[in-house]
């Protein structure tokens, strides 16, 4: 039997595969598309994105195929300078495009060992104590058995549809066609549309992409189709160029065309019974902010550890079901602020005066980096109780007096960094790395982190360590 099946083989499949085979479990990603998307949806990595390639070793090649812009500007839109004291050591945005992103945390996964099977498609799914059963679509292979199944297939979950799990939210208000192509207008006539069409409807904008001279084009749809994963056709795009920009640039020569709508919807529950669901399958938003994919990675990093602990018998009662009670309050979040921030991109007079207000509002750097910290994760905080002020929240990374923080956290292995140099992890040491450092930087006596650098204890004390080690490592050896 298979450790772990993923059905979907996007950015959250295989940054979870990833992440389990860093911990040895058997994985197979079960992906429907014989061939990667070659369409560009996100555009970028977050902060914390960025900190959790940091985390596990990948960061320069992530680095290498991308440009750095600044953090500001990204909340509804809004132009803001990067805030002041921005708590981490990589304050910027990675513009990179999806299929880039796609393709490195595939190839880590393949290099890592996970089996990945395109042109499979998942039609059926049953559970039952020992396991999951997985059904192929007719053509695509034989029935499988695994022990976990992760549905990371996506808005439209096949997996969360065969489980039943309720999709509550908004369905899709207004619709946006986007699409690559060449267009015939000279550059600074374009720029000068944009700039003026932008000062009333945010939903625009057409600008090269890359170049080659296409361009990337964004441009409110008409109205919701019916069936959306039918293209527009660059008549379509004609047509809505005209009426919102007056002209359509003329466009040419598409590489790709496609429409996104924004609704908003959260699964009730991330877990049922030996499947799970992450990144897309799980929650659904506007892409405003550029949230998504981040959040996907980021689920896959919080789930990768904790189910290769269930995999490999050492997880603590609890352990797994925490993955529900720590990141779906984090989408909740996210589907908030992106509802809030498709009202304040609207073209209403009433909105429009409300974003007139929080534009102001954002010029207090304080204001500026809570927004900020929330599009870009840095804000999150685990809810493991009362106590220091680092518990529940990543850690920024720090130099050390041998080498960085975050090089410490490459194996995803928990860390106790001991800045007193009196402090044990014994019995815990086949999961938990202890490091005797004293730098200047640690501005805590010591610190206990999970494998995917959450602090789940600051302090001194070694009496108070066992409690924490037992919650999040489980038992100790021997
Ligand atoms: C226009 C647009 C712009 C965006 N910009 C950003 C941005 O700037 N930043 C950002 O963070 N996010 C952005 N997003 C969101 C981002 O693209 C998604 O959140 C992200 O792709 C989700 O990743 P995922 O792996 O969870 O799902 P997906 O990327 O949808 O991957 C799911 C995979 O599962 C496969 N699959 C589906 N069903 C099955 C099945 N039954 N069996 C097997 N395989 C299956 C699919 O083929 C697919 O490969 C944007 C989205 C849109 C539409």
């Amino acid at each position: 039997m298979i450790d772990v099946i993923v059905v979907g083989g996007g950015p959250t499949g295989m940054m979870l595969a990833g992440e389990l085979r860093l911990h040895g479990v058997d994985v197979l990603v079960l992906e429907k598309d014989a061939e990667p998307a070659g369409y560009v949806r996100s555009l970028g990595l977050h902060v914390r994105s960025i900190e959790v390639m940091d985390q596990r070793g990948l960061l320069e090649r992530f680095l290498s195929h991308g440009k750095k812009y600044p953090v500001g500007g990204f909340f509804a839109a809004i132009t803001t300078p990067p805030p002041e004291r921005l708590d981490t050591a990589h304050g910027y945005v990675l513009g990179i495009p999806q299929p880039v992103t796609d393709r490195l945390l595939a190839e880590r996964a393949a290099e890592l060992g996970a089996e990945i099977r395109r042109g499979c498609e998942v039609t059926g799914l049953s559970q039952d104590e020992d396991g999951v059963t997985v059904e192929p679509a007719a053509g695509a292979g034989t029935r499988l058995r695994s022990r976990y199944v992760v549905g990371c297939d996506g808005g439209r979950s096949t997996v969360r549809r065969l489980l039943g799990v309720g999709f509550p939210g908004e369905p899709s208000r207004v619709e946006t066609l986007l699409g690559e192509m060449e267009v015939t207008e000279a550059p600074e006539k374009v720029a000068a549309v944009v700039a003026e069409v932008r000062k009333t409807q945010l939903r625009f904008g057409v600008g090269p992409f890359g170049d080659d001279g296409v361009h990337r084009v964004v441009v409110p749809a008409e109205g919701v189709a019916e069936d959306r994963t039918v293209p527009p056709t660059l008549e379509e795009f004609k047509r809505r160029l005209r009426a919102v920009a007056g002209t359509d640039f003329g466009v040419h020569s598409p590489r790709w065309l496609s429409r996104f709508g924004d609704a908003t919807r959260l699964a009730e529950r991330y877990r049922s019974g030996r499947v799970l669901l992450a990144g897309d399958a799980a929650h659904v938003h506007p892409p405003t902010g550029g949230q998504g994919l981040n959040l996907g990675i980021q689920d896959a990093f919080n789930l990768g550890w904790k189910l290769a602990a269930e995999v490999g018998g050492w997880a603590p009662e609890g352990l797994l079901d925490s993955y529900h009670c720590e990141r779906h309050p984090v989408a909740a979040d996210v589907l908030d602020n992106t509802r809030a921030q498709m009202e304040l991109m609207s073209t209403e007079p009433g909105a429009r005066a409300v974003r007139r207000l929080v534009s102001q509002l954002a010029g207090f750097d304080e204001v500026n980096r809570y927004l900020i910290e929330k599009v870009t994760a840095l804000g999150v905080r685990y809810d493991f109780g009362e106590g220091h002020e680092l518990l529940g929240r990543r850690m920024r990374d720090i130099g050390l007096k041998r080498g960085r923080l975050y090089e410490l956290l490459h194996g995803g292995r928990g860390l106790l960094l001991d800045g007193t140099g009196r402090l044990s992890a014994a019995g815990w040491e086949d999961r938990v790395d202890h490091v005797v450092d004293g730098s200047e930087e640690l501005d805590v006596p010591a610190v206990l982190l999970r494998p995917d650098g959450h602090v789940v204890w600051a302090g001194e004390d070694q009496r108070e360590l066992p409690g924490p080690l037992r919650r999040w490592f489980g038992a100790p050896a021997g």
